[in-house]
Formats: C-alpha cells, structure tokens, sequence
C-alpha cells in the first residue's frame, strides 16, 4: 500500500494568488493567461473556475473575436493539480454543469463526480465556446494541459515546446478528456500513451496536432499574425464554420468515443483506490515530476 496523498478533508488549499489567470483585452482579441508560474501552472479548480469565468467574458463581450490562450511562465501547464498547497480537490465551487457537489462524497462517487464537472464537463463546455480560440504553447503541454490545448481551435507551438500524457504509469489508460485518437491517428496515439514519452512540437506538427510551429520569440507575434487575420473576419461565419467542423467530429464519434473512455478512467480510478489505496496510484506532484524526468534522461 503507499501512502495516500490526497490532503485530508479537513485541510482547506492554500492558495498562493486570488488570480490563477489573467485577463486582458486588445484590438479584439481577449488574451486569457494561466498564472500560477511558480507551480508550473498545475491547474486546481480555483484556476479551472477562473478559466471558465476568463472564457465567459470574452464571450460575452461584442468587441472580443477570438480568444488566446496562453502561460507567461516557464511552461505552458504542467497539467492537473496534484501536489500543491492549493490543492483543493474538497473544495465546492460554485458549478457551472448540472452535476451535484462531489465534496461531501466518498468512495469512487466523489472522483467520478467532481471529474464529470471539472474535466470533461468543463473541456466540453470550451471546446463549445462559440468563437474561435487558440492554446499558445511553450514548454511542457503535459496531461491535463493536453486537455486545454485539445479544446482550442488551433493550436500555435514554439519548437521548445511539447505534448505528453504520462498517466498511464499511474493505471490511467489516459487522460480524462480521451481527444488522443483524434488529435493523432490511432496508432500514434497507442505509442503516445503506451510510451508516456514527450512529443516535440516539431513531430506534434507532422502529425497534425499543431497547426504551426514558430521559434520561441516568434511564438507571440505568430498569434498576434493569426488572431489579427480572424480580427477581421465575420463574427457569425467564424462561429458556424467553427460549429460545422465541432459538428463533424461530433459525426465521426468523437463524443461518444470521450464519454466511454471516461468510464475505463473511473474504473482506473477505482482500481486504484482499491489496489494501492489512492485514486491516482499514489502519485504525486513530485513522484510524477522525478518519473518524466528520468525517462527523458533515459530517452
Ligand atoms: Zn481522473
């Protein structure tokens, strides 16, 4: 059995910043930017409930016509919270789905429905977001970071940047949002899971996932190149021509594929609890940091 790193009930997070992302405006395009740099940008629902205030904003804003999403830090996330004083996996938010509070739960009921809401429900409800949005990625774009950049329209990398889900080491087939198989053909996505190795940008391009890949400094005028074009197009033609291509991979089954793999994560989830005494394998944080950076040593 290792120890369970999930923080006690009774321990409230630690946040280090009321502002887990930024918000800013200009010349039509509203720039939405992760801040929690000195965690890498781990996302904890404090930052995935700003994200979804960020979103709603800009939605809501006639002047705005596409959105950036984007890290001022050194990496563009690190991907879920699961090691941080602002850790707040017992937290109650104020939902934004038609899920009930997973807070006061146990067993396999509490993941299940507080993933429900603040995984997939959430990515769904971005992927949704009716004008047209860009994931700006530097540095590492790992697990549920795959997720945000997964959910953006397109996706603009420097050549340091790189993509990886390596949950499968913690029993996972993936992560929660399972995109992989139509973000990569099948059999990529299979030695992308299997090996949890790091893809480059570079090879993120060639298979399609990323639309361009710029140097580093080129990184923020490459989107500005990009949004300034969108800037001038038709509001509404963007968003049907956006709806008509979401509603073609909703055709092909993309949906349907995510909500089943959702269930094999639970069980996982489950399995885990149940074998290791820790719905995610006794990892944490750091477990999960030394792990990737050995292999990419060994790599
Ligand atoms: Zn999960």
């Amino acid at each position: 059995m290792s120890d369970s790193i999930v923080p006690p009930v009774d321990q409230p997070p630690e946040y280090e910043s009321a502002e887990p992302v930024l918000y800013e405006v200009q010349d039509g395009v509203a720039y939405v930017t992760l801040n929690r740099p000195q965690y890498h940008n781990a996302q904890n629902s404090q930052m995935t409930y700003a994200l979804d205030d960020a979103f709603q904003r800009a939605v809501n804003d006639d002047d705005v016509k596409c959105i950036v999403l984007k890290s001022d830090a050194k990496h563009f996330t690190a991907g879920h919270d699961i090691g941080t004083p602002g850790r707040d996996f017992h937290s109650s938010f104020d939902r934004r789905l038609m899920w009930y509070d997973h807070a006061n739960k146990g067993g396999a009921e509490k993941a299940y429905v507080r993933e429900q809401e603040v995984y997939l429900g959430m990515c769904k409800r971005w992927r949704a977001i009716p004008k047209p949005t860009i994931a700006q990625v530097h540095g590492a774009c790992i697990a549920g970071g795959l997720m945000l950049a997964w959910v953006c329209d397109l996706i603009v990398a420097s050549d340091d940047a790189f993509f990886q889900d390596p949950v499968l080491q913690m029993g996972f087939p993936g992560i929660e949002y399972f995109a992989h198989c139509h973000e990569l053909n099948p059999r990529i996505a299979k030695e992308f899971l299997f090996l949890g190795e790091r893809m480059s940008a570079q090879r993120a391009y060639e298979m399609g996932m990323v639309n361009r890949v710029v140097a580093r400094d080129d990184l923020a005028a490459e989107v500005a190149r990009i949004t300034a074009r969108i800037a001038e197009q038709p509001r509404l033609a963007l968003q049907l021509a956006k709806q008509a291509c979401n509603h073609m991979e909703t055709l092909s089954g993309k949906e349907a594929g995510i909500d089943a793999s959702f269930g094999y994560h639970h069980f996982a989830h489950a399995n885990n609890q149940l074998v290791d005494g820790d719905y995610i394998g006794g990892f944490d944080g750091k477990k999960m940091a030394d792990s990737n950076k050995r292999q990419a040593e060994e790599s």
